[in-house]
């Protein structure tokens, strides 16, 4: 699928920069020493076309990407991906990269890279206020990026989309705006106890703010939701349920519909945190009936420091400013000062005009694949990487709800989570080790620490090799 508005939106921007060919990068950015750049003589992949060695992990029956015609017969390939992603093909350690942090952060396709520098290059200029050709273009960039969010969230207008720093900024913004005025004494609040702590910190904020309560809600055995004492919890004191659509640490992919429609049977409204879902499978804020939906742009291929909050368009039109200062008035007078309508009024000062360009070229790019097939290769990959790593001995993963992201937490036994990300380091190899911010998430298996492999669509089936050997000498080693 492509974004004909947003193609149009970026079409000055990147005018002024046209790709040198075999070029992943665009001039002017400095890699580290050692780089390989793909297609270079120094890549040893050749430019990044090697196929997955197991026929298991990539899916036969999924449908063929219509925008690439290198997409194989039948299915996404990563490499289709990873061919965009020049950060991919540099080394670490001697060896060739091997991103598995992606539940942290997602690396940039060349389309995202250049888009940032051809907005600073060639089309620099803030937004609304200026009466000139650079500012109106800004302006129709920013705009455009709004839409191309509200589409990709199956939002029904660009209008119910706020631009923010990312999935913390946007739940602290509800919680300061919505929740300030639509919560008090006695209120509940239900959190499920595998929330990260963005989605729970704001929360306590709030409830102490107005004496209401955060309740946990317990999880089963295998990580999901015990949907049984969700209901049990849920009473017309609810005013919100705060829930994640994905699991940073458990890879849970809760029922959030059915959860949805439950909390509305009680009068509550329904914040769903998509940080980690937006990369792994399509959303639809209306289908799932969400009243707030939460991301952040650089879990989806997108820059630091941009993220949106969509709310359903009668809740976001009764919020008040949280944060006053330019960009966010109609008028002001020492006397009375009155407020721009919704999204603007959520969206004082200057914003993050290159992040919004940067988060276009990330939607136009994801979208440009089959989504569907993406998630079916996603899924198969888990599966391989669930049953590859099965066989190190002493490893155990955490969390094993049917529906999971390619997410896998695991301990090794006799070995501490920050040791084992340090070897694997050596081997050019990067996961995270640590609460993961989700130390009740971990409390819940009786750990305060574990490593984590998280997986994205560039990933391969070789990479998942790489890991399981990697853990495989380590455990022999000692
Ligand atoms: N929620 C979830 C589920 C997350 O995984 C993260 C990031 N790890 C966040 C919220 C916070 O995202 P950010 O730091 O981009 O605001």
């Amino acid at each position: 699928m492509t974004i004909p508005d947003v193609d149009r939106a970026l079409r000055p921007v990147t005018a002024g920069y046209p790709s040198p060919a075999g070029t992943a990068v665009p001039n002017g950015t400095a890699l580290p020493a050692g780089t390989a750049l793909p297609g270079s003589a120094a890549d040893p992949a050749g430019g990044g076309t090697t196929a997955p060695p197991h026929p298991q992990s990539a899916p036969q029956s999924a449908p063929q990407s219509p925008s690439d015609p290198a997409a194989p017969p039948g299915g996404f390939s990563p490499e289709l991906a990873r061919r965009d992603v020049p950060i991919l093909h540099r080394t670490v350690n001697g060896h060739p990269l091997v991103w598995l942090d992606n539940g942290a952060t997602t690396q940039k396709p060349r389309q995202v890279i250049e888009a940032l520098s051809g907005f600073y290059g060639a089309a620099n200029s803030n937004i609304h206020r200026g009466a000139h050709t650079m500012a109106r273009e800004a302006t129709e960039m920013y705009e455009a990026g709004r839409a191309a969010v509200a589409r990709f969230l199956g939002a029904a207008s660009p209008d119910d989309i706020v631009f923010v720093r990312g999935t913390t900024e946007a739940i602290n913004l509800v919680a300061q705006s919505w929740g300030r005025s639509h919560l008090g004494p006695g209120d509940d609040i239900l959190v499920p106890v595998l929330e990260h702590h963005s989605n729970i910190v704001p929360w306590q904020l709030l409830a102490k703010e107005t004496r209401a309560r955060v309740v946990p809600v317990p999880l089963g055995p295998d990580g999901g939701i015990d949907l049984d004492a969700y209901a049990d919890l849920l009473s017309v004191r609810t005013r919100l349920v705060a829930v994640s659509q994905a699991s940073n640490v458990l890879g849970t992919v809760p029922p959030v519909r059915e959860m949805t429609a439950l909390a509305h049977r009680y009068g509550a409204k329904v914040l769903v945190d998509g940080a980690q879902a937006v990369a792994h499978f399509p959303v639809d804020v209306q289908a799932l009936d969400a009243d707030f939906y939460v991301f952040s742009g650089h879990k989806l291929f997108a820059p630091t420091g941009i993220g949106a909050l969509y709310a359903k368009p009668e809740i976001l039109g009764d919020m008040a400013p949280w944060q006053g200062g330019g960009n966010m008035i109609e008028s002001v007078d020492f006397s009375h000062t009155t407020y721009a309508p919704v999204p603007h009024r959520l969206e004082a000062g200057t914003g993050h005009i290159a992040g919004v360009v940067g988060l276009l070229a990330a939607l136009n790019w994801l979208t440009s694949f089959d989504r569907q097939a993406v998630a079916a290769y996603e899924t198969s990959l888990m599966a391989y990487a669930q049953h590859t790593l099965a066989a190190v001995p002493g490893l155990e993963l955490l969390g094993s709800a049917p529906d999971r992201i390619a997410v896998l937490t695991f301990t090794l036994a006799g070995h501490d989570p920050a040791a084992i990300a340090e070897w694997l380091d050596r081997d050019g190899i990067a996961v995270r080790a640590g609460h993961h911010c989700a130390q009740p998430a971990l409390a819940h298996y009786g750990l305060t620490s574990a490593a984590r492999a998280s997986l994205a669509l560039y990933n391969t089936p070789e990479e998942v090799d790489q890991l399981a050997a990697s853990l495989l000498r380590l455990q022999q080693d000692t």
